[in-house]
């Protein structure tokens, strides 16, 4: 099964996507861990890679894409794959395709989420200044507010979650990703999940969604 995960940041989809690898034999590809891995590897995109991050720069279309194809063409990936934020855009959906003629995407999951459970999802995270502990307002409160169950220190919102600055990176991801989706739904290969629901109800979609397909 070659897989692809789809949906803004904070959608859920990575919590959904660890849910099923093991199960499925599925190997899990993050675009954001697989840049990070390369980055630290210093292998020759991760240096080019690192170039745009350090200039605060979106990393470009051809280089994640390179590095996506490379990753899904190793022998690990040959029993199935699940791409998670990739791909993002429509030239990397039609790269991908290209990358892999020989064995296709199988299917595509998109995970719908309104804006206002988004904005809701991110902006309560909370994470502690100093054990690292993740928590959130209302789904995760600590038993103080603003203290940290484990080590007592003050709890911190980082400054990518503020509200404007996620509001920010929604509006890009709907533009971008729309053409994602169409590009997706055009072939017949995609299905839509409702993620405004809870992690549980999502989980027991996903699961129905993978064992039709295996
Ligand atoms: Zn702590």
């Amino acid at each position: 099964m070659r897989l692809v995960f789809l949906g803004a940041p904070g959608a859920g989809k990575g919590t959904q996507a660890a849910k099923v690898v093991d199960e499925f034999g599925l190997v899990h590809v993050a675009t954001g861990d697989l840049l990070r891995a390369e980055v630290a590897a210093k292998s020759e995109l991760g240096v080019k890679a690192r170039a745009f991050m350090d200039a605060g720069r979106l990393v470009p279309d051809d280089l994640v894409v390179s590095m996506l194809t490379a990753r899904v063409a190793e022998d690990d990936c040959k029993s199935g794959f699940l791409l998670d934020g990739f791909p993002r855009t429509l030239p990397q959906a039609e790269e991908l395709d290209r990358a892999l003629v020989d064995h296709p995407v199988t299917r595509s999951l998109f995970f719908e989420v309104s804006d206002e459970q988004i904005v809701g999802r991110i902006t309560g995270r909370r994470t502690c200044s100093e054990c690292g502990a993740a928590y959130h307002v209302s789904a995760h409160p600590p038993k103080v507010e603003g203290v940290c169950d484990r080590c007592g220190k003050a709890l911190i919102q980082r400054q990518d979650d503020r509200e404007e600055l996620v509001k920010e990176r929604l509006a890009i991801f709907r533009d971008q990703t729309s053409a994602v989706v169409r590009y997706y739904k055009d072939k017949n290969m995609v299905t839509t999940i409702d993620a405004d629901r809870s992690v549980e109800a999502i989980s027991v979609e996903v699961h129905e969604i993978l064992r039709g397909l295996a």
